[in-house]
């Protein structure tokens, strides 16, 4: 009988602590919902398939590797996604709303989303570019500073482009508020033809003060994949972004805007790609992007619906041809910028 009353005893203390411990959590959440966070996507699936001709970006796919290597990873993107939707939460309320500030995101285009005010200003990334190639001068200073020409455009909302007309996002077009500056340029002559997406060009010439720089390694990554970048929390060893050659800068072709690195730096900036690379109840986390089920490519005509809206075709996350894309919008601002606020998972870089 004194067993039995024993084993009670410490059952009681278990579920004593079980219910402390969902009191916690639910206390902790109370204006953070996490329901619909996600890391793992289909991207190994649907980037393969893809046809060479379309546009291709392997950062998903590298994600589910990289999570696959680091069981801690995961845990870790939680966590920074936590901290951006407590901050927008607190200070980037929807008007009309009366709070919220929605990190899951309605998926309404309709919604409007207005800038947090972080006091950051503009913020400012220093860039460090290494050229790899077996002539690691096809690369020229001019290519490189055409980049951080185009950089400086699309976060400032000073592009050229022009929405198709009668589109209903005309005022969803913002001001990022980041400027870009060329800290220095790595050249190495290396005659590896193809680097693929595993991060080998990084192991070969790792980063430079990742902590306070982008580091942005140009070389020919092969299969016609344009880029990939690492999502904020990931390892520091492997931290930066990979562009092609024939991408970065401004050069020649429906990709030779520029805008490959646009995408992979707001990717780096926390960026999902913004049909959420999944079906309609997959979301980017961006209340102010419609949500869609795919991504589009080429020039795409206004209205393109899927999951019953229009899709926000022409926003740099999207698949489209460099001169069709045109904008980031207030919650992707929002969003970007929450990594460099006191605590985010780039907070180090800025003043630096
Ligand atoms: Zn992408």
């Amino acid at each position: 009988m004194k067993k039995v009353l024993l084993s009670m005893a410490a059952i009681a203390m278990i579920f004593t602590s079980c219910s402390e411990n969902e009191n916690e959590i639910s206390q902790d959440q109370t204006n953070v919902d996490m329901s619909d966070f996600y890391v793992y996507t289909d991207a190994d699936i649907d980037e393969s398939s893809r046809s060479a001709n379309s546009k291709s970006c392997y950062s998903m796919v590298n994600l589910n590797r990289q999570l696959n290597l680091n069981p801690g990873l995961e845990k870790k993107m939680y966590d920074v996604e936590y901290h951006t939707r407590k901050l927008i939460a607190g200070k980037g309320k929807p008007p009309g709303t009366g709070g919220g500030g929605s990190g899951g995101g309605s998926g309404d285009s309709d919604v409007d989303v207005l800038p947090i005010d972080d006091n950051l200003g503009v913020i400012n990334i220093p860039v460090y570019v290494h050229v790899v190639y077996a002539d690691a001068n096809s690369i020229s200073n001019s290519q490189i500073q055409s980049q951080i020409n185009v950089l400086n455009s699309d976060f400032s909302n000073t592009n050229v482009n022009q929405l198709p007309s009668g589109t209903t996002f005309e005022n969803d077009a913002t001001n990022a508020g980041f400027q870009f500056t060329l800290a220095g340029t790595f050249r190495h002559n290396d005659s590896r033809s193809s680097w693929g997406t595993n991060d080998a060009v990084k192991s070969a010439y790792p980063p430079v003060t990742p902590e306070t720089h982008l580091n942005i390694w140009v070389c020919n990554i092969g299969g016609g994949i344009l880029g990939y970048a690492q999502f904020p929390g990931g390892n520091s060893s492997t931290d930066g972004i990979v562009v092609g050659g024939d991408y970065f800068g401004v050069t020649s072709g429906v990709y030779g805007g520029g805008r490959t690195t646009t995408h992979e730096i707001g990717h780096y900036f926390n960026l999902r790609h913004i049909w959420g690379d999944g079906r309609c109840n997959r979301d980017d986390f961006v209340a102010d992007t419609p949500k869609s089920d795919r991504s589009n490519g080429g020039c795409p005509t206004y209205p393109t619906v899927h999951c019953k809206d229009a899709d926000m075709t022409m926003n740099y996350m999207d698949y489209t041809y460099d001169s069709c894309m045109y904008m980031f919008t207030d919650g992707q601002r929002n969003r970007m910028r929450a990594i460099f606020a006191p605590g985010g998972a780039r907070a180090s870089m800025v003043g630096s």
